[in-house]
Parts: structure tokens; sequence; C-alpha cells
């Protein structure tokens, strides 16, 4: 239906605008009657839907209407599959449509900067490319089914450590490269209805009342066509907010921000055309919303929780499997041991719980899918509420692990390990959990461990064991999808969207996470994950990319359609796998680029392509790529642009980020040249790295370096150095009056092309 929005806004009171601004309680926007414009509901988010019930008010965050619960963000993003993040968003689209909820809070494209972060196992990945493309095939899915997204929490919301005050101090070019390009083409290519504001600040600035991010970058730059909201109570100065570009506020501020906009506009504090054009924004969005309102609208629940376990199964990354002791064979004594057995934790906690509409029984689909051949047997190793070694239990693990032929433990981190609210301030699982593992490895060869986590953590024992699946919190299909995995029913083709260091020191971060008081410095700055790893060459505990599978893969035949090219065009790189296995299987293929020789400090390499495919026993196929200039380059502050700095660069294929199996050499070309502007305090090693203005500067440097007698081809003569480090406003005095100040200024003006 076709409305004349600014018609409407028109007929609208400063009041009734200033109302649009704020929710009418916690999840709905206000409705204007008079004018027929309606009240939306959002909800969250990001993968599953929690509708809150009616009686429930904001803080009951459990007591929420049965949806389903698909694997969180971290378990996702490691199945590496565009088309299978688009399916869940399609099946969370339709749950909003029978719940009558316009718009879903989430997805959240947050990089996981520390392995600490409470939340990171709503996040994707510490990969910006990685995490922005999954982040747009969740948005394309939900919004396909008329239902909106809000892409969360823009930006440097990284920890939760006083999550509400804190003070990101992060340098442009590791926003750009990093932060902000976790977010950018999940907005530009898949346009969210909304934009959702962190709680914290960045560079001294609330996120909520950033000029920077709301408008400049946010609307002007990325040309985002929904509006911003407000993280839940991240407003600070209302007023200041919205002259920013914070459209929305949310919840309810019971009118008080309300009145205080009304107030700004009177008194000529803040244009009414601000006003008008948020009011605008939103409005459009909520008639979107009610334009694609399905009447009756329901959903298949035994379909979507099929679709469930397909999910947690295609997520599950197989670290590690010696001696091919997974599949499990349907055959014999199989131990099942620990807690999370009869109590898995699946999901996380905080904003993001979802009441499922069932919950798989990990025992019961280990029995069913072993069948008539395997028998199975429980024991509990160690109890959840506490980490205290129970010798007892692990006794009676032990021995329900040595009389059996495999055993499977079930490890990881329970909920009060990580939430919503509060971060880690270690990598250990508890110690109770660690001793069984141990323990168990003791008697028992054939030893596998399945880990239940929302984020890494270190494994002291991981040497002793056999095989290790990381599970991830894999949502309520967890049970069938972890049976289907151990007997090989599907073939594991998750691959790791983060690196598990050795240890926590190891992590970039660590000195500088949860950063002092109410700031934390980014001073790692670009080198985040494995950027950082592989350029210090620390060796992680599992690599970002990682993951095995039953069946083997074999690369060929890299090939690229050009050699030599101009940073405005692109170039097609294409490679052949083959599966040489005995079974059918998916791989992600892995692209990387180095930048091989650069000014600039670059990571030793980035991804910047992926493609998951799935192979026959014997079968091959070509997967293809396409790089365009953003492949090649870095974000240069000077030019506020990016910029690829002519030379030659590696096209890297791998397994992982550590497994590279094929690559080859191109040359791009800049189309955009530097120019530097030189000042008095540019050195003579400065102007002669710059062939221009050097043909002009090297006979009266020539001219100077006679006169003092030194010999500039020596390159190990230390008054070559001084003379190179001297500041061009040191030379009238050092060179003895052969260059005068006024030859200085002269020269000056024609290095800069001045004439
Ligand atoms: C969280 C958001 C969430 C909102 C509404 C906030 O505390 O940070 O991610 O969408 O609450 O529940």
């Amino acid at each position: 239906m076709t409305r004349d929005i600014k018609k409407i806004i028109k007929q609208m009171t400063l009041e009734e605008k200033a109302g649009l601004c704020s929710g009418l309680d916690a999840w709905c926007t206000k409705p204007v009657e008079r004018l027929g414009i309606p009240s939306i509901m959002m909800t969250d988010g990001p993968h599953g839907l929690r509708k809150q019930r009616e009686d429930a008010d904001m803080v009951d965050i459990n007591n929420s209407i049965p949806a389903t619960c698909f694997p969180s963000a971290a378990g996702l993003a490691c199945s590496w599959d565009r088309e299978l993040l688009e399916k869940v968003g399609v099946a969370l689209g339709e749950e909003c449509q029978a719940q009558n909820v316009s718009i879903l809070l989430g997805p959240g494209a947050n990089i996981k900067r520390s392995p600490l972060c409470g939340r990171n196992f709503e996040y994707f990945s510490e990969d910006p490319y990685l995490s922005s493309e999954m982040a747009s095939s969740h948005i394309k899915g939900v919004q396909s089914q008329g239902v909106g997204t809000s892409l969360k929490h823009f930006a440097a919301n990284n920890q939760e450590h006083r999550r509400m005050t804190v003070n990101a101090v992060v340098d442009e070019r590791t926003l750009r490269e990093i932060y902000f390009a976790s977010f950018e083409n999940a907005v530009k290519k898949a346009q969210p209805w909304m934009v959702m504001c962190a709680y914290n600040k960045l560079n001294g600035e609330y996120c909520s009342e950033n000029r920077y991010l709301l408008t400049d970058i946010i609307k002007n730059e990325w040309m985002h066509e929904g509006f911003v909201v407000s993280d839940w109570g991240a407003v600070n100065d209302r007023v200041k907010g919205l002259d920013a570009g914070l459209e929305l506020e949310m919840p309810s501020s019971f009118g008080i921000t309300d009145r205080k906009i009304v107030e700004a506009v009177r008194s000529g504090k803040l244009s009414e055309n601000i006003l008008d054009r948020a009011v605008e924004r939103i409005l459009k969005v909520i008639f979107k919303a009610i334009d694609n309102k399905k009447e009756n609208a329901d959903y298949d629940k035994d379909a979507h929780h099929r679709l469930a376990r397909k999910v947690a199964g295609e997520s599950m990354v197989l670290l590690k499997n010696e001696d091919n002791t997974l599949p499990l064979k349907k055959k014999g004594t199989i131990a099942l041991i620990g807690a999370f057995v009869k109590n898995p934790r699946y999901q996380g906690a905080g904003s993001s719980h979802i009441t499922p509409t069932r919950l798989d029984d990990i025992y019961e689909e280990i029995k069913k899918t072993g069948g008539d051949g395997t028998s199975i047997i429980y024991s509990e190793g160690y109890r959840l509420g506490n980490d205290d070694i129970d010798e007892g239990l692990i006794n009676e693990a032990k021995k329900a692990a040595s009389g059996s032929d495999v055993a499977v433990i079930f490890a990881g981190l329970p909920d009060e390990y990580e939430s919503e609210g509060f971060d880690r301030t270690h990598m250990d699982m508890p110690k109770n959990q660690n001793r069984l593992i141990e323990a168990v490895a003791e008697v028992q060869t054939n030893t596998v461990v399945v880990l239940l986590n929302g984020s890494p953590i270190e494994m002291p024992w991981v040497d002793k064991v056999k095989a290790i699946l990381e599970a991830y919190l894999g949502g309520q299909a967890l049970g069938g999808a972890l049976a289907d995995i151990l007997f090989g029913e599907v073939n594991p083709s998750g691959k790791l969207a983060e690196t598990f260091p050795i240890k926590l020191s190891h992590n970039p971060s660590y000195l500088n996470f949860p950063g002092e008081d109410d700031r934390v410095e980014y001073k790692e700055n670009i080198f985040v994950g494995y950027r950082y790893y592989d350029t210090k060459g620390i060796e992680p505990l599992f690599p970002f990319g990682h993951g095995l599978s039953y069946t083997q893969f074999e690369y060929s035949e890299i090939s690229v359609d050009k050699k030599d090219v101009s940073d405005n065009n692109v170039i097609n790189v294409s490679v052949k796998v083959k599966n040489t296995g005995e079974v059918a299987g998916k791989e992600v293929v892995q692209l990387y680029v180095k930048d091989v020789k650069s000014s600039v400090l670059r990571p030793e390499k980035e991804l910047k392509g992926f493609q998951k495919i799935f192979l026959n026993p014997g079968e091959e196929k070509i997967v293809t790529f396409t790089l365009d200039k953003r492949a090649f380059a870095y974000y240069n502050t000077q030019i506020k642009d990016w910029h690829v700095e002519s030379g030659e660069f590696l096209i890297l294929i791998g397994k992982s980020s550590r497994d590279i199996v094929l690559k080859e050499s191109v040359r791009v070309n800049s189309t955009v040249k530097l120019r530097k502007r030189f000042t008095d305090s540019s050195t003579v090693e400065d102007v002669m790295a710059d062939p221009s203005a050097a043909v002009i500067f090297s006979p009266i440097l020539k001219g100077i370096t006679d006169t003092l007698g030194i010999d500039m081809n020596n390159t190990h003569d230390m008054m070559v150095a001084n003379v190179k480090a001297t500041p061009l406003r040191a030379l009238p005095n050092s060179s003895q009056g052969r260059l005068s100040e006024e030859m200085l200024d002269e020269l000056l003006n024609k290095i800069n092309g001045i004439d």
C-alpha cells in the first residue's frame, strides 16, 4: 500500500512526533491511532524468538513463549555456509510472523576481540569478512519473510564488563578494517531494517549519541535505509542522540525523553527538520512491517526442529580425530560420561535465552542412532553447580569407561561461566571436568571429548584424548545432531570461526582486556585473532578455519585469470577440489590474501573469500572466487579511503589459516597516487623516498654532503644515517649556509608541487 508519509508527518503534532521516537513499552513502538499509525513489536533474537509472555515484566527474561532454539552464532558461523544461515533466517522470520513480531533483535556482528567476552557465543567470528557474510545471510533470510532485523551492537561492544559506561579507545584504521568491517557489508548488502547502537562509548562519545557512527558511517557512507535503535537503556543525552542520528529509543522512557525532545524543538536547540527526518525513517519501517504482515501465519515446529538438527550438525567442528576414533561403530559398549549428557548446555544466558519448543535428550538420541548393536551406559562424572572434584563420581566414570569400548565425555562451560552481563576472567573449564577427562583417559585409550561451550577454553588434556568434537551451544536439536555426527550419519564439516589459543596470555588483547576503570584501549589494533597469531608466529591450539572431516579433500590447479591488474579491476581465482576419501562430505575452501611487501604494517594474511561445497567420494569440483580492490587494500587514514599499495600479493588457498595448500602470485597496481605533503619536519630520507621529490632534491643534497665530505653511498656509516634522519629545517645550519632558509621554503614549495 502506498502512503504519503510526508503528509502524515505534517499532520502529526510535535508531541506525537517526539513520542514516536521512543517505545510504548519494552518491545513496541507507540501508535498514533488518529492517523492510522500502528504499533509494531520487536523482540530478541538472534538465534530464536524470545517473545516474553504478556504477564512477564522486562527483567523476567526467561519467561517467553516457546520458539525454536537454533545453535547460537558462535556455532552457526562454524558452518561457513551462507545458504544455511539464510535458511535459519527464513525459519526465524516465519516464527516472527506467527507471533506477530515485526522485527527480530539480531544478528550480533561484534568481533570476538578476546575469548573472555561473556557474549561471544552470540557473535560470529574474530574475522570481519566471515562475520559480515554470516550476518548478511541471516538478515536476508529473516527479511525475506517480511520481518525486519536489527543488526547489533554498533560499535566496539566487545566486552560485557562495564558495558554501559566503558570507553573503547580504537584507532581509525582498526575500526575500519576490523570492527566496522564486520557490520559494513551486512548493512550495505542486506539492509537490516534497524541497526542497534551499542551501550559503550567509542573514543570518548557514547555510541548512542555518536554522529560519526550513526550518521557519517551508517547513513552517509553505508546508505542505510532503515533507522537506528538504541540498545535497551543505552541513551545518555536523548536530544544529542536524536541530532546525531539515533531515531528510536528503547525501551519506553515513560514520556521523560519525549518531553525533552519537545522542549528542545520549542527552544530552538533542535531543528524540527531533524525530528521529522527521524520520524520519516521510523514510519517507513513501521508501514513496511504492516504491509508485510501475514495474517494467520503459522510455522511447522517439526520442520524447524529438523532444520535446527541439520544446522547443529553442520556447525560442529571436529578438532581432533586420531586413529579415526570417530565415527563410532554401531556395536559394542559406549560410555557416555558427564552431567551435560542429561543436562546439556545448548544455549547461552541473557537476552538471547529461548524457551525451546522441545529439547532433544542426548542419551536417548545416541541410543536410538546407535541401534540394537550398541549398548550405552551413562555415568555422571561431575556435578553441575559447583566445581568440586568428586572422587566418587570420577571412580564410577573410570569404571564405566574401562568396561566400555569407547568413552565419550561431555564437558565444557556451565552457565555460570559465561553469560551476557559479565566476562570470564580465565579460559579454564571447571576443574572437576578437567580432572574427569584426565582420569578417564588414563583407563580408556579410546576417549572422545564433546565440548559444549560458547567460546574457547584451554585444554590441558588435549594430547591425552583421541578425539575432540567442538559442538558449541548447539540449540534444541543438539542431541540428535550429536548422534548424527558421532555415528557418521552426518560427516562433520564445521570450521573454527575463531582461534583457540594454547593459553589465554597468548591472546593479543590479553594485557588490555577489559581495561582499567572505564577505559579499554584496543592496543593490539588490527591484530585480532589469527591476524596476530599468524603474524607473530604463535602456535595456536587450533587455528582459525580448522576443522576435520571423515573424508579427505585434495586441492589442485589453482589459477588466476589475470596476473597483473589495476585496483579497479577484479581477479577471478579458481581451484579444483576432489573428495579422495570413502564417504561424501562438505569442505570449506578458504582464500586468504597476503601483501608480500608493504610500507604499512599488515597482517600475515587475511580471509577474503570462502565457499562451502559438497562432494561425493571421487567427485571433484572447480571452486571460483572473485577478488576486487577491497581484497588487497588496507584503510589509509591519510586519504580516508581503502588503498592498494602497488606490488605483489599472494593468493593463498587453505584448509585452515595454518594449512595453506596452494598459492599463486599476482601484481596489483594502484590507480591512486598517494601524494605526500612535505613539511620542514620531513626528513632527508622521507624526501628521497618519493621519486618525484628526489629528482628535485638530489642535486641540493649532493651539494650539501659534498661540502661536508660525506659519501651517501656508504650505507653503514653513522654520518650517512644521521643525514638521512635530519629534518629539512635543520639543513640551513648543518649545510653551513649552502641551503639558506629562503631556499628551503622554495624547495618545499617545489616538492609539494606548488610553483
Ligand atoms: C541487549 C540487546 C538486546 C536488548 C533487548 C540488551 O541488554 O544488549 O542485545 O536485544 O537488551 O533485550
